[in-house]
């Protein structure tokens, strides 16, 4: 059994959101970069090169990339022989976000209730999915999801006989439809298969892959390659201006499913795609 302290855990999320929220991962920006070469609408590749522009100028003043410092969402794989001590888990990763908000000085976005809409003023709480796996360390992901992007996301429970067909149909029809509200270009996590809520976690978790690592399957590996070809012809574009890169990327993550079910979520990224991960 390995100890890890909650202060161990609230440093690490406090020093991920900060860093999360100013500076791009080096593969989001490099899928930037490529997009970039390879737009084929001047006013895309110019909308590229302000995103390009703003990624740098965020960095350079440690200032927030995007306003909205979006919900934080982590994911915690927590190894059976890990004990966390001195306190709650929840607690230090939601302590973790209040001061890494507050120190880096990123938007507070989230509201006690949804019918009240009242700020709690610190992005706190955060959502958080628990895993226990084997080892004895603490992983922990945290991606900082804008709400507009989210806003794009959608479900459908498609019938076993719609196929790969209809799920191809369904993913690009969500991408046509967030359009230019979600921020292109977009990284659309799909998740394939498990139950109605299963699917929607399968596309969060998608999004936490690094752009370029393919689904381990080649069978899925190979739907993501077509799926990227099928979303960029939609023709949205950067910015929703019009061009030939709508997505960066398109992961996939599945699970198995029931006989009378073709679950499918598509869970939208946009191109503020603030990830950080650690392990303790
Ligand atoms: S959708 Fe993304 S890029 Fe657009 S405002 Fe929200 S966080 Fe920023």
């Amino acid at each position: 059994m390995r100890d890890v302290h909650v202060d161990q855990i609230t440093k690490a999320v406090s020093e991920m959101c900060q860093s999360a929220g100013v500076t791009l991962s080096d593969d989001m920006l490099e899928a930037l970069q490529k997009a970039h070469r390879e737009e084929e609408s001047p006013l895309g590749r110019h909308a590229l090169e302000i995103l390009l522009e703003n990624a740098e100028m965020a960095t350079g003043s440690a200032l927030p990339y995007c306003q909205d410092c979006g919900f934080s969402v982590v994911f915690a794989k927590l190894g059976q022989d890990c004990h966390v001590i001195g306190g709650s888990l929840t607690e230090a990763i939601n302590e973790g976000i209040r001061q890494g908000y507050g120190e880096g000085l990123l938007r507070a976005s989230i509201l006690k209730s949804p019918i009240d809409r009242e700020n709690t003023g610190d992005n706190t709480p955060a959502v958080i999915h628990y895993e226990v796996v084997p080892g004895d360390r603490l992983e922990l992901a945290i991606t900082l999801k804008g709400g507009g992007s989210e806003n794009m996301s959608r479900q459908a429970m498609l019938k076993p006989a719609d196929g790969v067909e209809g799920v191809k149909r369904f993913v690009v029809d969500t991408v046509a439809n967030a359009g230019p509200n979600a921020c292109p270009p977009l990284v659309p996590g799909i998740g394939l298969g498990g139950t109605f809520d299963k699917s929607t976690y399968l596309a969060k978790k998608a999004i936490m892959r690094p752009i370029g690592q393919f689904n381990s399957d080649p069978q899925i590996a190979e739907l993501e390659k077509e799926m990227l070809v099928l979303c960029n012809e939609t023709g949205v574009g950067p910015q929703g201006l019009g061009g030939t890169v709508t997505c960066l990327w398109t992961p996939i993550e599945v699970y198995p499913c029931h006989v009378t079910a073709l679950p499918v979520a598509v869970n939208i990224q946009c191109h503020a795609n603030r990830r950080r991960e650690v392990t303790l």
